[in-house]
């Protein structure tokens, strides 16, 4: 019962993700900034929730992800923050959709 209400919201939230991401690349320009103004700070506020659930301690370890038996030893980072900061930083490489390999790099 619980997995297939989980799984219906997982299905829910990825197609809005890829709607969102379908609009941002074939819409027009009306629709791209309508949806940017609808949907950036949406997105921000999401992934400075999740940043803020893995942000590392001073020893760089994720109060989140940590393992009890082994954390003390391996300054593990968190894979979810560092996903996260590679996603955002390396942007425009092998993005997900659709088998067009165009290599922007626009970062600044
Ligand atoms: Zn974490």
């Amino acid at each position: 019962m619980s997995v297939t209400v989980f799984s219906q919201l997982d299905k829910s939230l990825h197609e809005h993700l890829a709607t969102v991401s379908q609009l941002a690349a074939h819409g027009d320009d009306h629709s791209a900034a309508e949806l940017a103004r609808a949907e950036l700070p949406r997105l921000v506020a999401t992934v400075k929730a999740l940043l803020d659930e893995h942000q590392p301690d001073e020893h760089g370890r994720c109060p989140t992800c940590r393992t009890r038996w082994w954390s003390r030893r391996l300054p593990a980072p968190c894979r979810a923050y560092l996903s996260a900061q590679l996603c955002l930083t390396v942007a425009g490489e092998q993005s997900s959709g659709g088998g067009t390999h165009r290599h922007l790099r626009r970062v600044g």
